[in-house]
């Protein structure tokens, strides 16, 4: 959609489109851009992650796609029919989201997976345009902390009101809950913060306050 997206030169945060051009030497073949949110505009849910992973979205171009976060994610939207088709770790594949909008916190991916405070303000203009612009929107789901705090500054709530705990829901306005999990990352279910279980006691959730 029109403005919804930020330039594939953006350069609002010089350090992450220096980390940019860097990776377009080093890995041409990849996607190297500002990674656009996937899914409709109209949906009633919105995904937020952290940042494109170096070999995920940021080789694909589509977010979660083509790193281990992507495979627990995809394949439990597949389970809860906010996707149908099949999940490959390319966006080639033919999975659709229904009902359902992927984004990122952070567009353009960071050294280390970890983005700056500057960098996470720089891109919430995008997030919170895209939260605005979508008026069917019932319930955002928040892939960990950063995610959470700046879903909570879209909305120029406080943080102290809102904190950050896995599974828990928090209502925003009279439409929209936020509900609250730990980034499926690959670390987090090596070390077991989260296991597929705990990750899809949120679906059920979500699915129950829709
Ligand atoms: S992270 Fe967002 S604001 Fe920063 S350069 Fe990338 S697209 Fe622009």
């Amino acid at each position: 959609m029109k403005n919804l997206e930020p330039n594939k030169n953006c350069i609002k945060c010089i350090r992450l489109s220096n980390f940019r051009k860097e990776n377009i030497l080093k890995y041409p073949s990849y996607f190297n851009n500002p990674v656009s949110s996937f899914g409709s505009i109209s949906s009633e849910l919105l995904i937020v992650g952290l940042a494109p992973g170096i070999h995920g979205a940021n080789k694909t171009g589509r977010p979660f796609t083509g790193d281990y976060a992507g495979i627990l994610l995809y394949n439990t939207l597949i389970k809860f029919k906010f996707a149908t088709g099949n999940y490959l770790p390319e966006s080639s594949d033919n999975l659709n989201l229904k009902n359902c909008r992927i984004t990122n916190a952070v567009k353009c991916v960071p050294p280390k997976n970890k983005p700056e405070m500057k960098e996470i303000k720089n891109c919430r203009m995008y997030l919170k345009k895209e939260i605005y612009c979508m008026k069917n929107l019932k319930i955002i789901l928040s892939l960990g902390t950063v995610a959470h705090n700046s879903i909570i500054n879209c909305f120029d709530l406080k943080l102290k009101d809102y904190k950050f705990s896995h599974g828990k829901y928090h209502i925003i306005n009279k439409k929209i809950k936020l509900i609250n999990s730990y980034h499926c990352s690959r670390y987090n279910t090596n070390t077991k913060r989260l296991s597929k279980k705990m990750f899809e006691e949120n679906f059920k959730k979500i699915i129950s306050y829709m």
